[in-house]
């Protein structure tokens, strides 16, 4: 039978899930269906939302800027939007603007998967162009980067990407700092590093999202980022989702102390409102692209690179970091969280409780726990059945709601979870 709908949807297997909630509108933490229905937003309809949908000040600029200029080429061109964020990017990251040593370029995109390809190829024109052979990229196992060719080469193999394997390039798999065998870990990376021909190590500070909110800590990434940093390895830090408050502080590396040689940020970056990436480098990579040579061109683009729409969405979201109590907020939804994650675990039907910020995860116990378990199929339809949207990742349970989110729709959020396992 087909779908009436010429509409393919991303990672959804429409045999099985046959029709869904037509979204009309949102506001806050709720989203509104067609026909009525109001959802809770516990994942921030995939990590992006912020500070909630619809924030006026992040509208008002969006219809502001799409008044005044809607688009222009950035190849020889720029536009204030554009250098006002890269300013403010620059002042907020970590280590920018702070050290010598800082971020201290970005380069726009439009999704987090391009401004991570923008990283892999920054890293290895660096190399490329300061004449040294490293070609070897060093990845974390379970790790997500995204659905591009280049992305998935880096990320972890598996059932998504099994058809597209003879695609994609080698990598080097480092194990994941499992806790108890962190040291592993790191000697797996200092092996690696020292064989002399690695370009750079790409990893998601502290939170692993897509490969199941697996955590691991930030006396780990700093010790991974010292080993890199030894032997002169590239450090790519994947900010894509732990960006803009979501693990607790504004860039999850800042709980690390460290400065990523390249860093990439997309998702919260507009309080996900517009499609925007950048990846920020610091100074040494920009240099070694800089040159009479035109060979030494970075040649990267997309036709919407740095959207005047889309930066401006960014700037205002900015602001609101900079005029709001955004990070009061944050602290105190990672405050409620956690007794969320105590109120979990006290019901007796979850495992592995996992904390980073305003993220919160447990494990329901299932056999097949694989990301294809059958459990999540029906857990999300007795979630969506409930107002809530919470998509399992395989056998785990996650919440990642707006920072507006209140206590009580937290708790409605937990008692459905709750039931939804009970009734397994
Ligand atoms: C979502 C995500 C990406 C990919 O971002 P898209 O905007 O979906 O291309 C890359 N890295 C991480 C860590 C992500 O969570």
């Amino acid at each position: 039978m087909t779908h009436s709908s010429p509409v393919w949807h991303p990672f959804t297997q429409h045999a099985v899930m046959p029709d869904f909630p037509v979204i009309d509108s949102a506001q806050g933490a709720y989203l509104t269906a067609k026909n009525g229905q109001r959802l809770f937003d516990a994942i921030s309809s995939w990590w992006v939302v912020t500070h909630g949908h619809c924030h006026p000040q992040i509208i008002e600029a969006i219809q502001a800027q799409a008044a005044k200029l809607d688009q222009v080429i950035f190849a020889g061109f720029t536009h204030d939007p554009a250098e006002e964020l890269a300013e403010k990017l620059i002042k907020l990251s970590p280590g920018g603007d702070k050290n010598a040593d800082g971020l201290s370029h970005v380069f726009y995109s439009d999704s987090g998967s391009t401004a991570v390809e923008v990283a892999l190829k920054m890293a290895l024109g660096y190399w490329k162009h300061s004449g040294e052979d490293r070609t070897r990229i060093l990845v974390m196992e379970h790790s997500y980067h995204g659905d591009t060719i280049g992305t998935m080469s880096v990320g972890e193999r598996g059932v998504f990407n099994a058809p597209y394997l003879p695609l994609m390039f080698g990598v080097e798999k480092v194990p994941f700092p499992q806790v108890g065998a962190e040291q592993a870990s790191l000697d797996a990376l200092q092996t690696a590093c020292a064989k002399g021909d690695v370009a750079a190590f790409i990893l998601e500070p502290l939170v692993l999202g897509a490969g199941g909110m697996m955590m691991y800590s930030a006396d780990c990434l700093a010790k991974m980022a010292a080993i890199c940093k030894a032997h002169d390895v590239l450090l790519i830090a994947d900010e894509v989702m732990t960006g803009w408050g979501r693990t607790g502080t504004l860039f999850a590396s800042e709980q690390a102390k460290i400065c990523p040689d390249i860093l990439c940020s997309s998702k919260g970056i507009t309080g996900g409102s517009m499609p925007l990436a950048v990846t920020l480098c610091k100074s040494k990579i920009f240099d070694a692209h800089y040159s009479q040579d035109r060979t030494k061109t970075f040649f990267h683009s997309s036709s919407y690179t740095a959207n005047p729409i889309a930066c401006a969405a960014a700037v205002a979201n900015v602001r609101l970091w900079e005029e709001e109590p955004v990070q009061e907020r944050v602290d105190n939804l990672a405050q409620m969280q956690s007794a969320m994650l105590s109120c979990l675990m006290a019901s007796g039907l979850f495992a592995n409780p996992r904390q980073a910020g305003t993220i919160i995860a447990v494990d329901v116990a299932v056999e097949d726990g694989g990301y294809l378990a059958d459990i999540g199929p029906r857990l999300y339809r007795h979630f969506l059945a409930g107002g809530y949207l919470i998509r399992p990742l395989g056998n785990s349970l996650y919440l990642m709601p707006p920072y507006c989110s209140t206590k009580e729709d937290l708790e409605g959020a937990v008692a459905c979870m709750i039931e939804g396992v009970k009734g397994l």
